[in-house]
């Protein structure tokens, strides 16, 4: 069981309080790390005691093999050269996948925290809901309750014979290419989404859609849900608003474009990279 469910979500501590709970503390959008010897580490209970901040909007996460895990944000200037900042992106290339993760939740967090301080029906001040097992907020007047929101997205590897599709978007640096990717719109499947989102910003129509791999993205509140297709109909025509530019690539062509990283889509690429 210890190494089946790694993380136990609770919006209450799940053990006694130690010295090794887990403090997954922001600034902005940057997350303090403890680093020793040139490791990074996120840090414990006894390092965060240490530190001369405030620390706000605190929930319980949940628990990590045994240890609380928290969130919060804090304000104030770090004067122990220990602790820095780092962004998420950073983190992933420097921590173990799953600390990285632990932080994504953390950062998911609070982000609904922050986004769900004032009601949307009746414009109240809104609270967290006193519960041992439910985390929500709780309007102050009409009683309106809002849970965390995760808003779905499909990423999709679309391959033609040897060939994989990535498009170029318009926010993208120059040179980067991408599989494609798109929010699913309400009342769609997740397969429907996939073949319009192909269609449209590429004019491609797809077939044999298998599912692939899932992955929480806390920019703000997202999760990626990772699929392959087949070409099955059409010229590559962009829709020259969000996609500028796109093409089928060799493997040898993607290898030498790919910039490995966690995303989904950075899994995607090595998918077929090691496929074909
Ligand atoms: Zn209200």
């Amino acid at each position: 069981m210890d190494d089946y469910i790694l993380f136990q979500p609770s919006v209450k501590p799940l053990h006694n309080e130690d010295e090794g709970d887990y403090w997954f503390l922001f600034r902005d959008d940057k997350l303090m790390v403890y680093e020793k010897d040139g490791k990074i580490s996120i840090p414990r209970r006894k390092d965060v005691l240490k530190l001369n901040i405030s620390i706000y909007n605190i929930q319980c996460m949940g628990a990590y093999f045994g240890y609380n895990c928290y969130c919060g944000e804090f304000v104030d200037i770090l004067d122990d050269e220990k602790n820095k900042l780092m962004d998420l992106k950073t983190l992933s290339k420097s921590i173990e996948e799953n600390y990285y993760y632990l932080a994504s939740k953390a950062k998911l967090l609070l982000n609904w925290l922050k986004s769900n301080q004032y009601c949307g029906r009746c414009g109240s001040k809104m609270h967290m809901k006193d519960s041992k097992s439910e985390r929500a907020m709780v309007c102050s007047m009409c009683n309106n309750t809002t849970w965390p929101r995760t808003s779905p997205a499909i990423i999709v590897a679309v391959t033609k014979g040897d060939k994989l599709l990535l498009a170029h978007n318009r926010q993208f640096p120059n040179g980067r290419y991408s599989v494609i990717a798109g929010f699913v719109e309400y009342g769609e499947t997740l397969e429907e989404c996939v073949k319009r989102e192909v269609y449209e910003e590429v004019g491609i129509k797809v077939r044999n859609i298998k599912y692939f791999g899932s992955q929480p993205w806390p920019f703000p509140n997202s999760m990626m849900i990772g699929f392959t297709a087949e070409y099955l109909d059409g010229e590559i025509k962009v829709d020259g608003d969000e996609i500028i530019d796109a093409n089928w690539f060799t493997k040898e062509e993607v290898l030498r474009m790919h910039n490995k990283s966690i995303s989904l889509g950075s899994q995607l690429i090595e998918w077929f990279i090691k496929t074909y």
